[in-house]
């Protein structure tokens, strides 16, 4: 078993309480690590240490702060293979995709953001006899809080800029994928972070999670998870009037029209509905497909999900892995029954996927938690299959007739984080892109991302904006000083 630490003023200690908990590696149900579980007395520890470490890391010099961000980007990058096999393990997603997408992607937020800050400037404003000049100053000790789908991936992508700007930080990865966020922090220790400007509580979300966000010396929470648990975080903020960011759920449309390239598109929403078993806050599913291509694009979307394996994580051939916990998967296969219940026919999977002891491996896979891709029709939009969260391997065909239609479909929803539009008319796409309701739209492709753009979700899919100077203006607080030179 490998054992897991919080990481608190530069050094690795168990939770005050000695209380601890298992976590499960979702390919076999077995338990692989034990991590502590920590509470409002490690809150209380792990921000006195980030409080500290807060003045002297916002006095370094921008440069200096970028040295050590792109030091750890080099140690993530050294470090990749080691990093996806753990990442793997903890969360159940193929390895090959962790070390093609997630380990890479956590190297470049650091690389990215070390670069961004040498670049983020502020405004001058003169007038009659002053000047007025504005600062961007860190906030203090802030914290970070994200989930489980894409550990490393997204908890970076919060911690790197928050760093990048001087402030000290405060981390809580997922209680059900700690190992990874346990490894950054040797990383970060070796990269020559100085102790307590990264501190690293690990726990329930109803502890530790209610126990930072509640602490009277944060100065802001970013988080990422579930539009639940981001509405009591946003209340808790308001009590103290600190700013949060909310990166929340998704139901997101992919909008096929008639013009398509066809066999492009198909290939492509197999992949964004599909991809990390569907658990992406960005994932297609929804599918909304043009009335007179309706049949040819459901033949060749089942042909093609059909032949998607689901597989052991550390199979180089398996395309879908497992689910990341048996909460999860229960609750997957529950919203499958309920679009039973709601009148929606199975064209394909549907169920659990049994991987046979002995199959592919010496290992026993035959616990784990696989459910095979599903595509579901005959649901109407307003259906729950259609309107709440599922985040797995499941997503709905639906078909449109008309512009209009293939909007108010798409944009019938609470959630609007992400939708894409497949199109080979110029207009079409520009005007879908312009009337859909969401905060990231892509045209004839999914997940292609830039780090300088903004990030983030309308309606109930968040607050704020993450990405590029975004980010780093959130984790900062505007001054004006204004300077009168006529006396
Ligand atoms: P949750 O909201 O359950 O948890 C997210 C994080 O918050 C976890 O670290 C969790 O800890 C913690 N947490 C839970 N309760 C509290 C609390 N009361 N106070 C403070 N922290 C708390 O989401 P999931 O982990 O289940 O992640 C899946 C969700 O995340 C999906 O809805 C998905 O759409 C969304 N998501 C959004 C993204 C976006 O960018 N918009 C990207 C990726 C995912 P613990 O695990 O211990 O409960």
């Amino acid at each position: 078993m490998e054992k897991l630490q919080n990481y608190i003023g530069g050094e690795f200690v168990d939770a005050s309480s000695g209380k601890s908990f298992d976590s499960v590696n979702p390919s076999t149900g077995e338990k692989w690590a034990v991590c502590p579980r920590s509470d409002s007395l490690d809150a209380e520890l792990a921000v006195k240490s980030a409080s500290e470490a807060f003045y002297s890391w916002k006095k370094k010099s921008v440069k200096e702060r970028a040295r050590i961000l792109n030091k750890i980007a080099d140690l993530i990058e050294e470090n990749t293979q080691v990093l996806a096999r753990i990442e793997s393990i903890d969360n159940g997603k193929p390895a090959w995709l962790c070390e093609q997408v997630d380990i890479p992607r956590a190297a470049a937020n650091f690389r990215y953001f070390a670069e961004a800050v040498t670049q983020f400037s502020s405004q001058s404003y003169e007038m009659e006899g002053a000047i007025n000049y504005v600062l961007k100053q860190p906030l203090g000790p802030v914290v970070c809080i994200s989930p489980w789908n894409l550990p490393l991936y997204l908890f970076t992508w919060k911690i790197a800029p928050a760093l990048a700007v001087g402030n000290s930080v405060i981390a809580k990865p997922s209680e059900v994928t700690p190992a990874s966020a346990f490894h950054l922090a040797k990383i970060c220790l070796e990269a020559g972070l100085p102790d307590g400007v990264l501190n690293i509580c690990h726990g329930y979300g109803d502890e530790i999670g209610t126990s930072l966000v509640t602490h009277p010396s944060i100065k802001a929470v970013s988080f990422t998870g579930g539009t639940t648990t981001g509405r009591l975080i946003a209340q808790e903020c308001a009590k103290k009037l600190i700013p949060c960011s909310l990166e929340l759920g998704g139901k997101n449309p992919a909008v096929v029209f008639a013009d398509c390239d066809l066999e492009y598109t198909v290939r492509n929403l197999v992949r964004s509905s599909f991809t990390n078993q569907g658990q992406i806050c960005l994932c297609s599913s929804r599918i909304i497909v043009e009335d007179s291509i309706y049949d040819e694009f459901k033949e060749l979307f089942l042909e093609a999900t059909k032949k998607l394996k689901v597989g052991p994580p550390d199979a180089k051939d398996s395309d879908l892995g497992a689910i990341v916990s048996k909460e999860h998967f229960e609750k997957i296969l529950g919203c499958i029954e309920k679009a039973r219940d709601e009148g929606g026919s199975i064209l394909v999977g549907g169920s659990q996927y049994q991987i046979m002891k002995g199959d592919k491996s010496d290992k026993d896979f035959s616990k784990g938690y696989y459910i095979s891709p599903t595509v579901i029709e005959g649901l109407d939009n307003l259906c729950e299959t259609n309107q709440e969260e599922i985040f797995g391997p499941v997503v709905t065909i639906q078909r449109f007739h008309g512009y209009d239609k293939s909007i108010s479909l798409a944009n019938e929803s609470n959630y609007g984080l992400s939708a894409t539009i497949w199109t080979s008319d110029l207009n079409t796409a520009h005007r879908a892109a312009r009337d859909l309701e969401a905060g990231i739209v892509w045209i004839n492709t999914w997940l292609l991302r830039d780090l300088r753009t903004p990030f983030g979700g309308v309606k109930q899919s968040g607050l704020g904006r993450e990405g590029g100077f975004d980010a780093l203006e959130f984790f900062t607080e505007k001054k004006n000083v204004c300077v009168a030179y006529d006396i």
